[in-house]
């Protein structure tokens, strides 16, 4: 499939590229990796007239860890969560999930800003920075502004971000222990059918603080409050696990679609919970 006519415009700076999507409201979408704009702009289910392609402004590509806060430019590639050093001892949560996204191909290209604000609820990233508590700076006319992940997404593809702004970077504390992202996929380079963020850090000898955020299971990422709150104070054991499972069932809406009907994807749901707060709980 061939995608309708439209402008293309390679701004090498933000200042430049928030005003062609100002100049051009709902008519231009920034272009990041392009493996989701692209392929629905083939199939004519996103008509686009003014392309913005962000790759030259150079800011959007920086991983910056300072004063134990993680921040990443828009445009960081998944394959560069994989292999960046500083990640790895900063955030390895990114690590783990980034390399269950897809396959290497999406993964050089596929960014980590194109990741959440497409606000696909199948996307990985999303959840994951539910769970981290992350922030995302949002660039418009008006200069900035910031808003938590957990108030980002407001239902399937449709987000907080006005159609003038640009998400421009991500920020989130650092953590080194207690986290697991597990992933249940129909087979390699699928989307998740269910999918766990946990992060557990102890308190002497229970879990003393317990963030956990679902994907695929809602049209938004689920964080659940209420899965932590249940772990909080226990040492993660059978029957903490449970009540946490049981909290998170609460708080998701699944549909039924080819990955399974609703009972499959709960039953998935929670062994998918109860495995990632296992791994996290040992690396706690
Ligand atoms: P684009 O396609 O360029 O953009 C997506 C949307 O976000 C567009 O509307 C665009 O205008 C907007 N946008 C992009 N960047 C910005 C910005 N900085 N500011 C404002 N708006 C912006 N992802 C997963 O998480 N898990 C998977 O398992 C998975 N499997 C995949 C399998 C295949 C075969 C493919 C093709 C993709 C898969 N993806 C998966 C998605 C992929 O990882 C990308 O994250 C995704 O395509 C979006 O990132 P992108 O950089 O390509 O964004």
């Amino acid at each position: 499939m061939i995608p309708p006519a439209f402008e293309y415009h390679r701004p090498t700076d933000l200042a430049s590229a928030v005003s062609v999507l100002q100049e051009h409201g709902d008519e231009a979408r920034c272009l990041a990796g392009g493996h989701s704009l692209i392929p629905m702009m083939k199939l004519r289910m996103a008509a686009v007239e003014h392309l913005v392609d962000l790759q030259d402004i150079a800011e959007l590509r920086e991983i910056r860890v300072e004063g134990g806060r993680v921040t990443l430019g828009a445009m960081v590639t998944q394959h560069a969560l994989i292999t960046s050093d500083a990640l790895a001892s900063a955030a390895p949560l990114l690590r783990e999930a980034a390399e269950q996204i897809a396959d290497p191909q999406v993964r050089y290209m596929g960014t980590v800003g194109g990741n959440v604000a497409n606000g696909d609820p199948g996307n990985d990233m999303p959840g994951l920075m539910q769970a981290l508590d992350a922030s995302f700076t949002l660039m418009g006319p008006d200069g900035t502004r910031e808003v938590a992940a957990r108030d980002f997404f407001e239902g399937a593809y449709t987000t907080t971000r006005e159609d003038e702004e640009i998400l421009t970077q991500i920020a989130f504390d650092a953590h080194a222990k207690g986290y697991a992202y597990e992933k249940q996929k129909r087979k390699i380079g699928d989307y998740a059918t269910a999918a766990a963020a946990v992060l557990i850090e102890k308190d002497g000898t229970v879990a003393g603080k317990v963030d956990i955020a679902m994907t695929n299971l809602s049209d938004t990422p689920v964080y659940s409050a209420a899965a932590g709150a249940a772990l909080v104070g226990t040492s993660c054991d059978a029957e903490a696990v449970k009540a946490a499972v049981t909290a998170m069932l609460e708080d998701i809406d699944p549909m039924p679609d080819n990955r399974g009907p609703v009972e499959f994807k709960r039953h998935v749901a929670g062994v998918i919970l109860g495995r990632a707060i296992a791994r996290a709980w040992s690396r706690a």
